[in-house]
């Protein structure tokens, strides 16, 4: 797929370039809010969005790329914009970023899933005081066999599912990570994975290794993040997936829906693939449950972030009630006196895992029946307002 105007080629360049700017205007913006930072982004976007309205590309694909450029500059705007200080509506920028969401994140915490919740519970209870530490040298012994099993069965999945080329494969570190957390990165092809994903304790004097979390987390990042990477690459620039579109904004919903959207294949591997991982019933059990309250625990601390947030900017509002109007539930209230989990800036990006889990689950319900629909939605990182349409594209002319 390829861009046919030659004018819109040029600024797709050109934009890849901006982008890598915008990143480090982001990183600036973690120190210190930078006015002569903000005035050179703004300068940029303003020329780049003068010379996307002139164009009058004709053919379909051209439109698609454009309106995916013109959205992403409108919201890289405003986000710049608003956390310089020069415009205020934060749920105007939230919305743009990542399209509706506030009133599915309520649904989903009126209707928490308490059950999964309070199962899980009483399962972890079996590991109290039998927990140890991932980077114990003993674990690490364990881990080193374990870890390239585990790397074969995402693998042999993703290549039986037509998602990872035959020759594919990655480098991966267990490595304590930059971000406390694991992450893809697709310039290097490599997986830092944050070991304390491994659930390690000893039974019966001996080391036992619980791995479901970290196998899901391959294949968030390996099935979702890798795989679209592949797909991607022979897109236009503002497509791929790389550092440069890394920090885009509207195109975090696309990525990360992609993502989250692999994590149930785990079960189909475990079973359709032949493999040398040893698990137990209760391995299976936790990871089951962790699944099904995970829209329930991401939508409830997006929530309340934002419900922080807000209070920030106007005192008079009251999170404890706000809270109880959503849950009816007076033991929630209590939250009230914890710090959210994100930040106002950080929570922005954050909600993309919300609308991205929602948009991407939609589309694979409504193409259920097609044979193209993995190939379509990893062949580019779209903005989420674009994604439908270029689904619908890919459905008639490819
Ligand atoms: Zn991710």
């Amino acid at each position: 797929m390829k861009i046919k105007h030659a004018d819109l080629k040029k600024i797709d360049n050109l934009y890849h370039e901006f982008n890598n700017l915008y990143n480090v205007f982001l990183d600036q913006l973690n120190r210190i809010s930078n006015p002569v930072a903000l005035e050179e982004i703004l300068t940029h976007i303003t020329e780049l969005r003068k010379r996307l309205k002139k164009l009058r590309p004709t053919e379909f694909f051209d439109k698609l790329v454009a309106e995916h450029l013109m959205h992403s500059l409108n919201a890289q705007e405003y986000y710049a914009k608003y956390f310089t200080g020069t415009v205020k509506n934060y749920d105007k920028l939230i919305d743009d970023v990542n399209g509706k969401w506030l009133k599915y994140a309520k649904q989903n915490v009126k209707n928490y899933d308490y059950k999964s919740s309070w199962h899980m519970m009483k399962l972890n209870a079996d590991f109290y005081g039998k927990l140890i530490h991932a980077d114990d040298p003993k674990v690490q012994k364990v881990l080193e066999k374990l870890v390239p099993h585990i790397k074969k069965l995402v693998l042999d999945y993703g290549k039986k599912l037509g998602i990872l080329p035959s020759k594919f494969n990655f480098d991966i570190s267990l490595m304590p990570t930059h971000r406390q957390r694991s992450y893809y990165l697709p310039e290097i092809n490599r997986l830092e994975l944050d070991s304390n994903e491994f659930w390690c304790f000893i039974e019966k004097g001996s080391i036992h290794v619980n791995c479901m979390c970290a196998m899901r987390t391959m294949f968030h990042e390996i099935l979702g993040h890798a795989a679209h990477k592949v797909h991607s690459a022979k897109m236009p620039k503002s497509l791929q997936f790389d550092n440069s579109t890394s920090y885009m904004l509207v195109n975090r919903p696309h990525k990360e829906g992609i993502a989250l959207n692999q994590h149930p294949l785990i079960f189909d591997a475990l079973t359709s693939i032949k493999h040398k991982i040893i698990f137990t019933k209760q391995d299976l059990k936790r990871i089951e449950l962790d699944e099904a309250v995970t829209i329930s625990n991401i939508s409830f601390q997006l929530y309340f972030s934002y419900l922080k947030a807000k209070e920030k900017f106007n005192p008079k509002f009251k999170v404890k009630d706000e809270l109880y109007k959503t849950t009816k539930n007076p033991g929630i209230a209590r939250y009230y006196k914890e710090k959210p989990s994100y930040h106002d800036v950080s929570l922005i990006r954050e909600i993309a895992y919300l609308t991205g889990l929602r948009l991407v689950s939609n589309i694979k319900q409504k193409y259920h029946k097609s044979k193209k629909i993995n190939q379509a939605l990893l062949s580019g990182c779209w903005s989420w307002k674009v994604l439908p349409k270029f689904i619908r594209y890919f459905h008639t002319e490819i």
